[in-house]
């Protein structure tokens, strides 16, 4: 059996970052808005770096509208999901592009996408679970609106709660008091560091917000004492590789740190961040590493395990996700 074939637990993965180009651009027509420019000629997503990245994002999601329109995208989204033998995926979730950070249209838009997944999940038995993620360069109070959300809503459902966004803006710190309050409610935390901002980010992550998993962290790589620290806390990194090497964070794969931090003992499980962005799918994710690193199918059981393991759902349902895998 070839290994890209193989059944995936995904645990980052950004519900409009996931938004098929194809999706967008029927939304947009629908809807008489003009982004023709954020495109490609060939219909996929245009930008150069990160901040043009961010630009587009942001764009796309103008056309998001409403909470019919996250009911479509949930399934649009789940389709993909399939296609690529996800049996169980953790998306992130943005309070602020669904309802603005307002608590009731966020329970309005929470529903659409929940009766989206249960649809999704009834007819072809794929899991998702949701973690709203603030968004870092709107700043710590926009955060605490969106930690009041995540609080309000926390459950069987929505279990955990991170931030996402431009990490050269601010320190994780600045945002304790939403991740604080999000722990209250009994959510499990994450939040994107290691990306850009460094070995330093990685350790306020972990330090300042008490966090068990970070989005990315691969930039742990550079400083031996904390990827000791990672190991002994048992920290769990929600690696992106084609990401990375898409927007440059790593030149290649051959050279990006989730090898090295994996044989240190780091726990990486392996996602695709926002996919049709960076021009990859889950299964593309596999052929790729088990191209550049002669992986194999055991290789890929045991990410797959600490994905499961690392997932923040109840154990009811870990118990379902390993049954899907064929684990133990
Ligand atoms: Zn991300």
């Amino acid at each position: 059996m070839n290994v890209s074939q193989l059944a995936k637990v995904e645990l980052h993965l950004h519900l409009e970052g996931a938004a098929p180009a194809a999706f967008i651009r029927q939304l947009a027509h629908e809807k008489n808005v003009d982004i023709s420019g954020i495109f490609t000629p060939d219909g996929g997503y245009d930008f150069e770096n990160f901040i043009e990245f961010l630009a587009v994002y942001e764009a796309a999601t103008q056309v998001l509208q409403s909470p019919e329109d996250f009911q479509r995208l949930t399934t649009a989204v789940l389709a993909e999901c399939m296609a690529n033998d996800v049996v169980y995926v953790e998306s992130f979730l943005s309070p602020e592009f669904c309802g603005g950070g307002d608590l009731s249209a966020w329970r309005e838009y929470l529903h659409a996408i929940r009766e989206a997944a249960a649809q999704a999940e009834r007819q072809h038995g794929i899991i998702m679970r949701g973690i709203p993620t603030c968004i870092r360069h709107l700043g710590p109070e926009r955060a605490k609106a969106t930690a009041r959300c995540a609080a309000e809503t926390a459950g069987d459902w929505i279990v955990g709660f991170g931030m996402g966004g431009d990490e050269m803006q601010g320190r994780q710190g600045d945002f304790a008091y939403s991740f604080d309050m999000a722990h209250e409610a009994g959510l499990h935390l994450t939040s994107h560091a290691g990306e850009w901002g460094g070995a330093a980010s990685v350790w306020q992550a972990i330090e300042d917000l008490r966090v068990v998993r970070i989005g990315h962290g691969v930039q742990a790589i550079e400083d031996p004492a904390l990827v000791t620290e990672l190991v002994a806390r048992e920290i769990v990194l929600e690696v992106c590789p084609g990401s990375n090497v898409a927007l440059g964070v790593a030149k290649t794969l051959a050279t990006h740190p989730i090898r090295a931090l994996r044989e240190a003992g780091v726990k990486v499980t392996v996602s695709t961040d926002d996919p049709p962005f960076f021009s990859t799918t889950m299964r593309q994710e596999y052929q790729s590493l088990a191209e550049a690193y002669d992986w194999t199918a055991d290789d890929f059981r045991d990410l797959n395990a600490t994905a499961a393991a690392a997932a923040f759902c109840d154990e009811a349902t870990r118990g379902r996700v390993l049954e899907k895998l064929e684990l133990p």
